[in-house]
């Protein structure tokens, strides 16, 4: 009887050895299965990425041009224009550069995503690039008669170590949409300072706000608030993602402030210590 129960006790444990093996063989074989998967869509993430970048860089050249001869005729290099001339001219000159910064915003993306985005970090002063930034953005606000304030509470600031380009960029997001958001005559105030190791730069403005139940998703790729929508029909939705990935990159942090029809503030930092971006 014991000996009985004993050969079926083997009998019951090779069966299960069997299994066991069977099952380790599938979980290779799914393995492997997964790994090629895998494989297969990095594979067509590259295939993505470069058809976007190809496709984007296409439309950009053309468009630039558009850009320079539209920019030759309403300067008057190739004759005076009449008034309605000059209106339709700059009609088509904003539509033109809206499709150019919708362009860039792709590729910057596009760049995030598949870890293409360059940094090349150097030391700079923060105030030039903001006056920098400020310069180029500025026709903007006047002609929407908004008025904007540059605080400038500490005349010497440490410098930062930035890559002024993507650094430049994330600053462009951020008060361009502080225009787009603003109401006519409405007002920015852009401020610096320095708090501990950081470099706090904040961009508040009198506008629209965010609407309380779409705070947690504006920093999503492709996200545009209800009310955006309604005010400024263009826009991608990338500008805020874009500027969260670069802050980040530097060792920063983003945030905001907001109440529906008073306005925004968007604040970011920078460290002031390499050790601090380096850790990143
Ligand atoms: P876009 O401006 O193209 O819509 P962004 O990524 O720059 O895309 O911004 C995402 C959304 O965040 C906007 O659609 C808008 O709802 C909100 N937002 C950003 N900046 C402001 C601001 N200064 N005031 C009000 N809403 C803002």
């Amino acid at each position: 009887m014991d000996e009985k129960n004993g050969t079926e006790r083997i009998k019951q444990l090779e069966e299960l050895l069997k299994e066991q093996q069977q099952s380790a063989r599938l979980l290779v074989r799914r393995d492997l299965e997964l790994a090629r998967a895998n494989e297969k869509l990095q594979e067509f993430d590259e295939i993505k990425s470069n058809f976007i970048s190809v496709v984007a860089h296409q439309l950009r050249t053309p468009l630039s041009g558009i850009k320079w001869t539209l920019n030759m005729l309403l300067n008057g290099d190739l004759g005076a224009l009449n008034n309605d001339q000059k209106t339709f001219l700059m009609k088509s000159y904003e539509s033109n550069n809206r499709m150019i910064t919708l362009i860039n915003d792709m590729l910057d993306t596009d760049r995030i995503q598949s870890g293409k985005m360059h940094y090349g970090f150097r030391y700079i002063n923060i105030v030039d690039l903001l006056d920098n930034v400020l310069f180029e953005i500025s026709p903007e606000a006047i002609k929407r008669n908004i008025s904007i304030e540059f605080k400038r509470k500490l005349e010497n600031l440490p410098q930062v170590y930035v890559d002024p380009e993507t650094m430049r960029a994330a600053l462009q997001n951020l008060l361009e949409n502080a225009i787009k958001y603003t109401i006519e005559s409405g007002k920015i105030v852009l401020d610096v300072e320095q708090v501990e190791d950081m470099l706090q730069i904040s961009i508040n403005d009198t506008g629209i706000g965010i609407p309380e139940d779409q705070k947690k998703k504006i920093f999503e790729r492709f996200f545009r608030g209800r009310n955006a929508v309604k005010r400024e029909t263009d826009g991608s939705g990338l500008g805020l993602y874009i500027a969260k990935t670069i802050v980040e990159k530097h060792g920063g942090t983003i945030w905001f402030e907001s109440e529906e029809n008073k306005g925004t503030t968007f604040y970011f930092t920078v460290p002031i210590k390499i050790e601090d971006i380096k850790k990143n």
